[in-house]
């Protein structure tokens, strides 16, 4: 195992990553910003570095701050977290060849999945099932895209080869507004990703998001740890996720969870990573993969009972794999609340000064935080300030312990998503289980 490890994140997953490596007995370095420089768990650390400003160009994805800071401190490896570098192939190259771990897939996985069009190519020839659709990057002749969305039949979504964090798709209803639709995707794509590739799949109307959980060797050993529903969004970012996801039928998350493996061997995928799908009448269709730990890693750690940050640590190490696929159990229900420091139905983020913070507690309680009374949130960066977990037997404990707990949190000096929360905990439709992906903004929209 390593001596020393840097963080190279913020928040919640910082201290996530910090206290996996306490309970391994790795000493640990935390970057931050100027702006996070109060922050507790930076005092948790062994060691800390200032890598710079507030703005996250300037310290968290400042990688020739972060390198100089492992350099400095003499860590051995580099924990991404989530978001910022985690899926920056170059990143993970520099961090490579100055000499320090990579705490995470080697750089040419993550170029691949991080280009929708490779990553879907690499899915088919691994035997997952993908969205039907162009096959590869659609080509410039109109008469050729029409042909291809008529094949593929209407809606159909165009998606930029490079896009992320739901941006770059249009959704096409008609053969009138395609190739419009195609250049303006493009002239986007290139602009916001420096890559005007466009394909095109099939819209699908109703779907659940599904993800799978895997932990890979890079040498060709593989497990997969169950499944998560993260249907309930909004603007395609998720708020709540359960594991495991309700009524579908196990004999079917077995076969794509056994798929989604034997893909990871087959590409000799090392580390954590999470095979998204959406999921329409009973059938399973790739759409992404993220070759990094998720925000909702949590639920598949309640009821697998497995720590995916000390396995990443573990892995990247070169420790022996030793999970076997017969060794993995799912046991009970768990349930992620995403706590965001934002107006509960107008969403505008609310940073500030939080005078008043209490947490809940109770047995299949589990609340990830960096947050304390007197915290200030800072307006830089995402607006999530904790993650609630709960876990029961079964899902409507689960729902019960989640409702009980969100009504003990008490949360001052800023606006909070808690109310929605409340109010989908006692929603009749969440509760009877299997909503869309639609199913929030809907409910929203009516509201209004
Ligand atoms: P990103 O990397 O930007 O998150 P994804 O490919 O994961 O992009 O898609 C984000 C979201 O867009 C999905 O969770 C889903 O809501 C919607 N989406 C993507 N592809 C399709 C599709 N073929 N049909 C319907 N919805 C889709």
């Amino acid at each position: 195992m390593f001596e020393k490890i840097l963080i190279a994140n913020r928040g919640e997953i910082a201290l996530r990553v910090l206290r996996a490596c306490r309970e391994l007995g790795v000493k640990t370095v935390v970057v931050h910003s100027e702006a996070d420089r109060e922050a507790k768990y930076v005092r948790l650390a062994d060691e800390s570095v200032c890598i710079g400003p507030a703005s996250p160009r300037d310290s968290y994805l400042n990688m020739p701050a972060l390198i100089s800071a492992a350099e400095v401190t003499d860590a051995e490896a580099i924990h991404p977290g989530y978001g910022f570098l985690s899926e920056n192939a170059d990143f993970a190259e520099r961090v490579e060849k100055s000499g320090f771990v990579f705490i995470g897939p080697r750089p040419e996985s993550i170029r691949t999945m991080g280009d929708k069009v490779s990553a879907k190519q690499a899915m088919i020839a691994a035997g997952v099932p993908v969205v039907p659709g162009s096959g590869g990057a659609l080509p410039d002749d109109p008469k050729e895209i029409q042909r291809i969305a008529s094949e593929v039949g209407y809606p159909v979504i165009i998606k930029a080869a490079g896009g992320g964090g739901g941006r770059g798709m249009r959704v096409v209803y008609t053969e009138a507004a395609l190739l419009n639709a195609v250049a303006m995707t493009r002239t986007e794509a290139g602009a916001a990703f420096n890559n005007p590739e466009v394909y095109l799949e099939k819209f699908l109307e109703n779907p659940r998001h599904i993800e799978i959980q895997v932990l890979a060797d890079g040498e060709g050993k593989a497990v997969w740890l169950g499944e998560r529903d993260c249907s309930m969004q909004r603007r395609h970012q998720k708020i709540i996720e359960e594991a495991p996801a309700p009524g579908i039928e196990r004999a079917l998350v077995e076969r794509i969870g056994e798929r989604c493996a034997e893909a990871c061997r087959q590409m000799r995928y090392r580390g954590a990573g999470t095979f998204e799908f959406l999921y329409e009448n009973g059938e399973f269709f790739f759409i992404e993969m993220n070759t990094r730990i998720q925000v909702e890693h949590t639920i598949t750690e309640m009821i697998t009972g497995i720590d995916l940050v000390q396995q990443q640590l573990r892995i990247a190490a070169g420790e022996k794999f030793t999970l076997r696929q017969r060794d993995i159990h799912l046991h009970g229900h768990a349930i992620e609340c995403r706590i965001n420091a934002e107006d509960p139905y107008k969403f505008t983020p609310s940073p500030g000064r939080i005078s008043n913070w209490h947490t809940p507690g109770g047995p299949g309680v589990r609340m990830d935080s960096h947050v304390f009374t007197g915290y200030t949130v800072p307006p830089y960066y995402d607006s999530m300030i904790a993650k609630l977990i709960t876990y029961g037997d079964d899902r409507h404990q689960a729902i019960m312990r989640m409702d009980i707990a969100l009504s003990e949190m008490i949360v001052e000096g800023v606006h909070t998503n808690i109310p929605l929360h409340r109010e989908l905990m006692q929603d009749a439709r969440f509760v009877e289980g299997g909503t869309s992906i639609h199913y929030l903004e809907h409910k929203l929209a009516a509201r209004a």
